[in-house]
Formats: structure tokens, sequence, C-alpha cells
């Protein structure tokens, strides 16, 4: 049958070199690759992903705006937020400065974006973790639940643990 599609745009923000377009090329395209940048750069991405828990034809249709290297600038174009229904805020786990930026980036969306919007906390990553972690997950999560977040999890763009739960928690949170 045809799917029951619901679309959605979802932002994501975070500091450079956070790993964003790492995430969205290893949702979308299910691989990990150092020319992310290359790959993503413009406008936007879109994907679908299926929400059995919804329903047999239940999809969520995500259309992924990447920041592309305009987080460099203070705030980015209103254009940018209009009509976003999902923000995905990413951090480093191994730089506290890219914790700092998400709690910017949170505030940019407070005052820019719609209310309703659902915002998901993720701590790129998390292969590093072992070794390199400089940010705990109870300040991530002590973070997320201060600021009535819908979601807070750690993933790993390199090995891909975690990145399809992002998407996932995102189109689960659209129902809620
Ligand atoms: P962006 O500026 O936020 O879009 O970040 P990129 O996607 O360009 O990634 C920045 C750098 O971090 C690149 O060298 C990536 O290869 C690396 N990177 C991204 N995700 C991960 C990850 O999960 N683990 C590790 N170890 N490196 C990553």
């Amino acid at each position: 049958g045809v799917p029951r599609e619901t679309r959605v745009k979802l932002v994501l923000l975070g500091d450079t070199g956070v790993g964003k377009s790492a995430i969205v090329v290893r949702f979308v395209q299910g691989e990990f690759s150092e020319e992310s940048k290359v790959t993503v750069g413009a406008a936007f991405l879109a994907k679908s992903l299926r929400i059995p828990e919804h329903g047999p034809d239940a999809a969520v249709k995500f259309e992924i705006w990447d920041t592309a290297g305009q987080e460099r600038y203070a705030s980015l174009a209103p254009l940018y937020y209009r009509g976003a229904g999902a923000a995905v805020v990413v951090y480093d786990i191994t730089s506290p400065a890219s914790f700092e930026k998400a709690r910017f980036w949170v505030k940019e969306l407070q005052k820019h974006a719609s209310p309703n919007i659902n915002i998901v906390l993720v701590g790129n990553k998390k292969d590093l973790g072992d070794t390199r972690r400089a940010v705990s997950r109870e300040d991530a999560r002590a973070f997320a639940n201060e600021n009535g977040m819908a979601m807070e999890c750690e993933a790993s763009a390199l090995s891909g643990e975690g990145v399809v739960e992002i998407f996932k928690s995102v189109a689960m949170s659209l129902w809620r």
C-alpha cells in the first residue's frame, strides 16, 4: 500500500567538527566518510524511515538541513529554523567547548524556532569515550531535562552506534 508518510524538517546544530555531516552521511548512506563535507555541502538531504510501531505503512520522511559551515556565524538565517519540527543538537563528548556551544544553540532554538520543536541532544564520537571522554553523561542528561528536550543520547558516526536511534526517537516524538 501507499506508505502513510509524515514529513518533518530536521535541523542539525552544533559546533564545527562535532560530526554533524558524518551523522547525516551515516544515516542517509549507511557509511562513514572522511569526505562527508563534500557529500553534504548544500541545502538538505531527504531520507525516509519506517516506523512499524505506528502501523505497517507508517513512515517519517526527514528533510535534513545541515548548517554547511554557517554555524561559524553567531546566528543562522531565520529560514534555517522556519518550519522545523525537530532539531538535533550535537556536541563532541571529548570537547567541553562543544558542549558549551550546544547550550548556546539550544538558547538560539528557544528564541527563533517554533515553541513546539522537538529537540534531541546528541553526544557524538562515543567511540572515543573510553580514553578521551570530557563530558559526562550526567551533565548531558541534566542539561536535557532542564530544557525539556525530547531525548538525550550518545552516538558514533564512525562506528554507526546509536545513529539510527537518533532519528527513530525524533520520529517517535512527533506522535507524542
Ligand atoms: P561537522 O563540522 O559538525 O559537520 O563535522 P564533520 O562531520 O565534518 O566531522 C568532523 C571530524 O570529526 C571529521 O574528521 C570526522 O571524520 C570526525 N568524526 C565525525 N564523527 C566522528 C565519530 O563518531 N567518531 C570519531 N572518532 N570521529 C568522528
